[in-house]
């Protein structure tokens, strides 16, 4: 047994007939939590129980801490997640609501990750949001599904933030004897850190994170993003804030389920694939989830967002 579930696998016949492309959804954000992010720290914590920690300490105020509470719940193991101030109230009621301890710490992120690290003693475990192969194995089980289910794609579109989603995908198409498979690394504007370091050549940080899908605000991705970026087929393509945000009024309108604006900049360019794109004939689409963001803020941001 596993704390993730799996999740449908479903061909949009919206999308499916508005590209002349079969689009199928990987619906991840039917886990538990709301994302996949389940996945991959479900697999680290029960990992780290099994080793005899007794506490699980997290500094993310999104959806790994809210992933890591869920976790820590289940197992019966007692969660702190080290937020800064600027989480919303929504992400800390969502992190209480799993019965975990929430500390507001400092202005920025940095400083709450200092104070969560600063926590860690030797019974508890770190859970880091996207930086760690016992994540990317677990991710990689979103494959796994698919591959049992019969569905190869020609191509797979997923969401880039710190990169801990597309090394998971990496492995999972890797071990299903899948790695021919394109995968298009969508990320929004102001926060293109795969982008970024794929147009260098090398891993590099980006100045600033401006984009309103804060669940990919990494400004560096992890070293096995960027290698596996070398390494296989991946096409990274940028949205922008307005595409991603109506790409989820979008899918909640065709689909019913509300996701964040990190999981709409992969939607986005599904509802208006790229020329590169087009060329394959069944596509898949990892519906990654989110749940930070009501319905009220995304329609808020549109209004103001480029
Ligand atoms: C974390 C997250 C991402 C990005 O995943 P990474 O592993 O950081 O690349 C995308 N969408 C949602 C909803 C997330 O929670």
């Amino acid at each position: 047994m596993s704390l993730h579930i799996d999740t449908p696998l479903l061909e949009s016949r919206s999308l499916s007939l508005a590209n002349g492309q079969q689009i199928w959804l990987k619906m991840d954000a039917l886990q538990p939590c709301g994302s996949f992010k389940l996945r991959g720290i479900g697999l680290a914590c029960e990992h780290f129980a099994r080793q005899g920690k007794r506490r699980f300490v997290s500094s993310s105020g999104g959806n790994a801490g809210i992933a890591v509470a869920y976790a820590g719940r289940c197992l019966g193991l007692p969660v702190t997640v080290v937020v800064p101030q600027t989480t919303t109230e929504r992400a800390r009621r969502l992190i209480r609501q799993e019965n975990a301890e929430v500390i507001v710490h400092g202005k920025l992120w940095q400083e709450a990750n200092e104070l969560a690290l600063s926590l860690v003693g030797a019974d508890d475990a770190f859970i880091h949001p996207f930086d760690d192969p016992l994540l990317w194995q677990g991710h990689a089980s979103l494959v796994d599904e698919v591959a049992k289910a019969g569905v190869k794609p020609d191509a797979v579109v997923v969401a880039v933030g710190g990169g801990g989603l597309l090394s998971g995908v990496g492995e999972g198409l890797r071990r299903n004897g899948w790695s021919d498979v394109p995968v298009f690394a969508v990320e929004t504007r102001g926060a293109a850190s795969l982008a970024a370091a794929m147009d260098k050549g090398e891993l590099v940080s980006i100045d600033c994170v401006t984009s309103v899908a804060t669940s990919l605000g990494a400004k560096r991705v992890c070293d096995e993003a960027f290698r596996i970026s070398q390494q296989m087929n991946v096409i990274s393509h940028v949205v922008s804030d307005v595409q991603a945000l109506d790409a989820c009024e979008r899918f909640l309108s065709d689909h019913r389920v509300l996701v964040e604006p990190a999981c709409g900049a992969a939607l986005a360019l599904a509802y208006a694939p790229s020329e590169a794109l087009r060329r394959y004939r069944r596509v898949l689409v990892v519906v990654c989830g989110g749940v930070t963001a009501s319905i009220e803020q995304i329609r808020e941001w549109r209004k103001t967002a480029d």
